[in-house]
């Protein structure tokens, strides 16, 4: 059983998983009907040159989260709206090392308590014995998910100052992997410091007892565009370049 729920699973994320009575809604921009947070996590490399899903103008960033909503306006559970067209809206946000981030700090701290994967069955079990309405940590895995509890935590600080964002229809990065995704991709990326994102590298794949082997590098590689066309909220910006004779001799064939 254990298994079987584990292959639905993409075994190289760290997932933070919504109490199911926790309602945080996102709407407007490209969105028709609120969208509900489920889940939100984080996709990171093995050092600051690369880790990100996403890249602007083939710029990569060292870690990405996604905040990942579900369209509880049209339908009934987040595995339906899994499948279907305009079932989810997931929120990427860019991270860059620079300045301590100090919300995210909360989550950083409990990160180490989650460090070796452990028993699903036992997460599973605990959580049903305390209802609990409290945020869970779970780092999902194949076969098995390590717990943490800690207290409210809001994902908007995720969020960075700047409203600018891109957006586009397209895929789940991890399975199912199907095209039930609008993309809203924030421009400005929020910053954290190196020992912060230390800590997400300290994470393992393994369990106790077993050989470590960090988990970093847990995205998926750049796909093709694949005439999908990505609107942004904001002008693009002008660039300046040196002119060159080239320049001038096209103008002149487009002028004539
Ligand atoms: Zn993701």
């Amino acid at each position: 059983m254990q298994r079987t729920y584990g292959n639905q699973m993409h075994p190289y994320e760290c997932i933070l998983k919504c109490p199911a009575n926790w309602m945080r809604l996102v709407s407007g921009g490209p969105l028709e009907n609120p969208y509900r947070l489920k889940q939100f996590h984080f996709h990171w490399g093995m050092n600051n040159d690369w880790g990100s899903e996403h890249t602007v103008d083939s710029k990569v960033f060292p870690a990405e989260v996604h905040l990942v909503h579900w369209n509880c306006s049209r339908y009934r559970t987040f595995e339906e709206a899994i499948m279907e067209e305009n079932g989810l809206a997931v929120i990427g946000v860019f991270l860059k090392v620079g300045r301590h981030h100090s919300k995210l700090q909360k989550l950083v701290d409990i990160l180490p308590s989650v460090r070796y994967r452990v028993n699903l069955l036992a997460y599973f079990t605990n959580n049903i014995k305390r209802q609990c309405m409290q945020l869970l940590l779970t780092r999902q895995m194949c076969e098995w998910d390590s717990l943490t509890e800690f207290n409210y935590f809001d994902p908007s600080c995720f969020l960075p100052t700047c409203n600018d964002y891109w957006t586009y229809a397209g895929s789940l990065t991890t399975p199912p992997l199907t095209e039930s995704v609008t993309w809203i991709i924030m421009k400005k990326p929020i910053e954290v410091d190196h020992s912060q994102l230390a800590v997400f590298r300290s994470l393992l794949y393994s369990a106790v007892g077993e050989e470590e082997k960090n988990m970093v590098d847990n995205f998926r590689p750049l796909q093709p565009l694949m005439n999908r066309t990505v609107h942004s909220t904001f002008q693009p910006a002008l660039k300046l370049s040196d002119f060159k004779k080239d320049d001038a001799k096209s103008q002149h064939q487009q002028k004539v």
